[in-house]
Parts: structure tokens; C-alpha cells; sequence
């Protein structure tokens, strides 16, 4: 049976769904989870659907999340959006739910659903959601396609990385024409910030290390994070507007996190392929945008050293086959 369809039998044979996404949600695993609630409730009025895990003030704009009972959880369907392993799903005990369903476009890390479907290639999970609600009978609303939208614009720079296929572009052509979106608007939702961070971008460009192989990166102590009046997660909400540097292949933000006791670090590339360097220091992500978790300051330079060895090769390689 065709996949797309297997989900929507399964979709269809449970009362309770819940939904549930990675630890840390972007637009797109927010936009996933919150639009697929809808779309199931448009499809299925009486189901009983949640969107579970942290919420976080950011998004705000695009719903709430709810709360669910061990009653609930027992009885209940679990879909996993935009995850590829297990440690990293923003949920309570999973291993108690009923049935488990993951969907997701990162590289395969592990199998831990029920019935799984992940395509590498998609460039969001959003994309796919689109994708199988246009291939089933599962109804798409305005609401819905304002989320998918802004989780697919998201993932994808505006449409501009990698993975953004004819596919993409078909996909939201169709969104846009189904359900008449405001798409201007979503962006302002979407790209609106606080001064305090694009002073903090400011800073960033003006010290910005950039290493003679191509590697740019910048470590935030706490002490910059506060005088700024930013968080650990600001430098990683900006780190795609430093694409397109021509002195820049690789670049890395490294946060202090004195509240979780730990360094963050947001790693993006415009050609070497860097999850594999980011898996080994407590991350993982997409082949150009990846991220990682460190204890300290020393291990940041370790990982800073292998992108900076990875850039070295990468420029001999790519000055070789020209
Ligand atoms: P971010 O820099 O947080 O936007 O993350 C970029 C990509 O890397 C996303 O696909 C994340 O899911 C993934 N990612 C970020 N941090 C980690 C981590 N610690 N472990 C595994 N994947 C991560």
C-alpha cells in the first residue's frame, strides 16, 4: 500500500492522536504538528487531537499546545514530526502510546516507530504533510496552509536551499491557489524580531573569526548573551542570514547556556557536508545545517578545528576539479 495512504488508514482508525516533535522546535516542527491537528480535525471532526510538547513564547503566533493524561497517552495514536531518533522527541513517555507513526525529512539516524516514513530529500516536513494531504482524502484548510507554508519557507531559507525542488515550488504553487493565503503577512510572523537581536547580529559580523580555509565562527560567553539582552538561542534564530559570504563556507555560533550548563552551537554550510562532524559532538541535523551540544569551551574548539580541517579539504577538492 501506498505510504501516504497507510498513515491516513491508521490516521483514521484512532479516536485520540496525539502529535509530538523535536526538543527545540523550529517553525518547521511547530508548523508540522499544529497544522496536522487541524488537518485531522478538519478530516475527522470528532477525533480528539493534540499537539503536545514545550511551548515557547516564539510561537505563540502559530497556536497552542496542549496537555495529555496517562489515560490519553495509553489510548491514544503517537505521531513523531520532523524527528529522526528517538532522544531528541519533545515527549513524555512515549514508549506508552498504542501505536507510533513518524514522518520526517532528516537523515535516517534510527528506526523507533511503528511505521515510519522519512524522505531525505524532502526539504521540509511541512513538504511532506503537504504532499500527502494533496495524495489522500485528509482536508487542507486556510489555516492549515498558513502553517505549512510558513514551515516550509522556514526550512528553506525563503526557498533557497538544497532541497528545495520543482516539487517544492508545485506543492505551495497549489497551497497558494487552494486556499488563498495571505502570504505576506506570514512572513512578518515568521522574520519579525527583537532590536536586541539584530544588534547582536551586528556584533557578530563585526567579530565573526573567519579561519584562511573558509571556516567563520564566533563563541557568545554568557557575559555578551546578557549585555546584549539576547538568549542562548538567539545567535541559532540568525545564523541563516550569514549565507552568501564569499569569504565563508562553513560557519558556527557557539552559545553559552549557563542554565542548562551547556554550549549550543548552530553550524550551517554552503558545500561541505557537516552532520557527520556534528554527530560526534552530541548533534546531528541535515547535511548543511546541523547542530551540536557541548560541555565546554575546549571540546567548541575541537569541533571548530574538525570544520576547519573539513573546509581545508573541501577547498583542495573542489580547487582540484576545477
Ligand atoms: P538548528 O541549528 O537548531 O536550527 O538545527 C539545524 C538542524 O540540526 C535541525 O534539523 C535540527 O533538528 C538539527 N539539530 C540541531 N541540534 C541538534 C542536536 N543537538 N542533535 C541532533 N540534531 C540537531
Amino acid at each position: 500500500m501506498n505510504i501516504y495512504k497507510e498513515i491516513y488508514k491508521t490516521i483514521k482508525s484512532y479516536d485520540s492522536i496525539v502529535l509530538a516533535r523535536h526538543v527545540g522546535a523550529d517553525p518547521d516542527a511547530m508548523a508540522s504538528c499544529l497544522a496536522l491537528k487541524q488537518i485531522i480535525l478538519n478530516t475527522f471532526p470528532k477525533k480528539n487531537v493534540y499537539a503536545v510538547g514545550v511551548s515557547t513564547s516564539k510561537f505563540k503566533y502559530m497556536g497552542n499546545l496542549d496537555k495529555v493524561t496517562d489515560e490519553i497517552i495509553e489510548n491514544s495514536l503517537v505521531i513523531i514530526l520532523d524527528t529522526p531518533d528517538k532522544k531528541r522527541v519533545d515527549i513524555d513517555n512515549f514508549d506508552n502510546y498504542k501505536y507510533s507513526i513518524k514522518i520526517d525529512h532528516h537523515p535516517f539516524v534510527e528506526k523507533f516507530c511503528d511505521l515510519e516514513y522519512y524522505d531525505e530529500n524532502a526539504s521540509s516536513t511541512c513538504e511532506i504533510i503537504l504532499d500527502m494531504v494533496f495524495n489522500t482524502k485528509l482536508v487542507l484548510d486556510k489555516r492549515s496552509g498558513e502553517l505549512l507554508f510558513q514551515g516550509v519557507i522556514s526550512d528553506t531559507n525563503r526557498l533557497t536551499t538544497i532541497n528545495t525542488s520543482y516539487k517544492t515550488f508545485d506543492l505551495i504553487h497549489k497551497l497558494i491557489k487552494d486556499t488563498n493565503i495571505d502570504f505576506t503577512n506570514l512572513y512578518e510572523q515568521l522574520y519579525l524580531r527583537p532590536l536586541a537581536e539584530v544588534r547582536l547580529q551586528g556584533y557578530i559580523a563585526q567579530n565573526l573569526i573567519v579561519t584562511e580555509n573558509g571556516l567563520g565562527y564566533i563563541k557568545l560567553t554568557d557575559k555578551i548573551i546578557k549585555d546584549f539582552k539576547v538568549d542562548s538561542s538567539s545567535s541559532g534564530n540568525m545564523i541563516n542570514n550569514f549565507n552568501y559570504i564569499d569569504d565563508v563556507i562553513v560557519w558556527a555560533f557557539i552559545s553559552e547556556d549557563v542554565k542548562n550548563d551547556i554550549i549550543k552551537i548552530a553550524i550551517r554550510s554552503r558545500g561541505p557536508v557537516i552532520n557527520e562532524i556534528a554527530s560526534k559532538y552530541n548533534g546531528g541535523g541535515h547535511e548543511r545545517a546541523s547542530g551540536a551540544r557541548v560541555k565546554s569551551f575546549d571540546e567548541a574548539d575541537k569541533l571548530i578545528q574538525e570544520l576547519d580541517n573539513l573546509c581545508k579539504r573541501f577547498r583542495s577538492e573542489t580547487n582540484e576539479n576545477k
